[in-house]
């Protein structure tokens, strides 16, 4: 399967997509990871992409493009894919498309996760990652550690995002709601979009994403 995770920072993507490219068998793609990793391995790519990333605004399309199409040519993304925050831009999508289509491929689905902006705030501000593998996501009261300020999942240490900030994250929402949400149209148009509420336990969300992309919803 090849599936697209859209919605807010803050909604759950990453969260979710651990537990849904584990049922399903496909890797998980996140490329606001991908980009963490290249900061951390201080790379030209991290110098560069850690400035827009800081400001909250999107790292440019030339060089996302780019790296999110190497990630999708490794051998384990061959029979499927999560994407989780790529596209976040209708030309993003485009690309997506065109790169797809020359491989005679093309997308199963579009998970689009609601929820409320007083939610997605208080998921932001409590969120703490882990310095070695930022997809290891906790919450310091949704999702507690076992011991604070440490990774159940490999010992790193856990810590708060730079743009997880208040004042970053409400520009990331802008750009979310002015850049990211016509990518839903877009794929409407296409038929692949499914809609499900992110409220509630991460096991519950996980059920419903699972229905709807199996077609049970
Ligand atoms: P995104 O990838 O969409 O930015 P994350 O998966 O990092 O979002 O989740 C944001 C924060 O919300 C994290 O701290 C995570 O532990 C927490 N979280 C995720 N899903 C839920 C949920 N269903 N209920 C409560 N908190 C959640
Ligand atoms: P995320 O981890 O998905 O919340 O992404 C963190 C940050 O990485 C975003 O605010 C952007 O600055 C950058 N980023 C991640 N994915 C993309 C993308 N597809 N296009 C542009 N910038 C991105």
């Amino acid at each position: 399967m090849r599936i697209v995770l859209v919605g807010p920072p803050g909604a759950g993507k990453g969260t979710q997509a651990a537990f849904l490219a584990k049922n399903l068998s496909i890797p998980h793609i996140s490329t606001g990871d991908l980009f963490r990793a290249n900061i951390s391995q201080q790379t030209e790519l991290g110098k560069l992409a850690k400035s827009y990333m800081d400001a909250g605004n999107l790292v440019p399309d030339e060089v996302t493009i780019g790296m999110a199409k190497d990630r999708m040519e490794q051998p384990d993304a061959e029979n499927g894919f999560l994407l989780d925050g790529f596209p976040r831009n209708v030309s993003q999508a485009e690309a997506l498309d065109e790169m797809l289509k020359t491989e005679g491929m093309k997308l199963d689905g579009v998970l689009d996760l609601e929820v409320p902006e007083d939610e997605v705030v208080k998921r932001i501000a409590g969120r703490r990652i882990c310095r070695k593998d930022s997809s290891h996501v906790f919450h310091v009261t949704y999702s507690k550690p076992k011991t604070d300020g440490v990774c159940d999942v490999c010992g790193g240490e856990l810590y708060q995002r730079e743009d997880d900030s208040e004042d970053t994250v409400r520009k990331r929402l802008e750009v979310y709601h002015t850049q990211t949400e016509p990518i839903i149209d877009y794929y409407k148009a296409q038929g692949l979009v499914v809609t499900i509420s992110a409220l509630g336990k991460v096991d519950e969300v996980t059920k419903r994403a699972m229905a709807a992309l199996q077609g049970d919803a």
